[in-house]
């Protein structure tokens, strides 16, 4: 298992979970982009957006209330957040592990870079 996101969701590297369920995890970006920002994962390992499939509707629908739950949990629910999935090469997605960034504790700009 070569993908660094299915050893973070394994708990092979120790990472502290902000969020986790049977399908789902969430951490702390490594280099965050916002005094917030978390990364919240399916276990399942799917590369990109452009790979999901109608098996995997439940998971897409978990990652979102994932986000929800935890942006009350780390109180960005009232001033707000963003949620980016960058999917593929012009996206700039570098790992290739589907993923949903949270961002918050900022204003943001738009539209994004
Ligand atoms: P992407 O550009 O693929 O959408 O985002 C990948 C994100 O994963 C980047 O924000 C990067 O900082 C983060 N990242 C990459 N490797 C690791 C890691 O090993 N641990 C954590 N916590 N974040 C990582
Ligand atoms: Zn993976």
């Amino acid at each position: 298992m070569s993908c660094i996101f299915c050893k973070i969701a394994a708990g092979e590297l120790g990472t502290k979970f902000i969020y986790e369920s049977d399908d789902i995890v969430a951490f702390r970006d490594l280099n965050p982009q916002a005094p917030q920002h978390i990364l919240i994962i399916p276990r399942e390992h799917i590369e990109k957006v452009s790979d999901l499939q109608e098996k995997h509707l439940n998971i897409a629908g978990k990652l979102l209330l994932a986000a929800q739950k935890i942006a009350q949990k780390e109180n960005l629910a009232e001033d707000g957040f963003r949620l980016v999935i960058n999917n593929g090469k012009n996206a700039g997605q570098e790992v290739m592990h589907i993923h949903m960034h949270l961002l918050g504790g900022r204003k943001m700009n738009w539209p994004p870079g």
